[in-house]
């Protein structure tokens, strides 16, 4: 009975998963092995740590969980965009929103605010890393979970003041898009 009971615990809360995704149509990467690309025209003197950091923060996030068929690495300088990559970009966002917003991820793209790169850039690392992380999800496809703990909690954006972890959330989201 005891086990029973734990058995259905355990299906019950792997279940109730709160990950969403950005679109019901996500382009999803065919590679395993995925670039992380910049163009930095638009891009402070920074621009080659911002790269440095993506790799940094998607390396203690998204390519830790084990069990995805995907791993993504660093890439090169170019203005190219490519489906099969993700690639940083330095732009103005037209953003109605007056919160924070130093950073933005969609379909393939992290964008970084250049009106508030000095806002990015006066950040504290484990700052930068978890909204790059976070910004990482969205370009990866994966929307905003109502799981306050999880690196997709849309709270993340107002200034998340220490390094989050992935929640099992976060990983249950990672694994329906690229689970082996
Ligand atoms: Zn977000």
């Amino acid at each position: 009975m005891r086990i029973t009971l734990l058995t259905l615990l355990l299906t019950l809360s792997f279940n109730a998963h709160s990950f969403t995704l950005t679109s019901n149509n996500i382009h999803k990467f065919s590679n395993s092995t995925v670039l992380i690309n910049i163009n930095d025209k638009n891009c402070l003197q920074e621009s080659k740590d911002i790269l440095k950091l993506a790799v940094e923060a998607t390396n203690i996030y998204w390519n830790k969980i084990s069990l995805t068929k995907i791993n993504f690495v660093k890439g090169v300088r170019t203005r190219d965009t490519h489906n099969e990559s993700i690639l940083i970009t330095c732009e103005t966002l037209h953003t109605d929103d007056i919160t924070f917003a130093s950073i933005e991820g969609e379909n393939h793209f992290i964008k970084i605010n250049s009106e508030k790169m000095h806002v990015f850039l006066g950040l504290s690392k484990d700052e930068k890393l978890t909204l790059i992380g976070h910004a990482f999800g969205h370009a990866i496809g994966l929307g905003h979970s109502q799981d306050s703990n999880s690196l997709m909690s849309p709270f993340i954006e107002n200034g998340p003041r220490k390094l989050r972890r992935l929640s099992y959330d976060d990983i249950d989201g990672m694994l329906y898009l690229y689970g082996k």
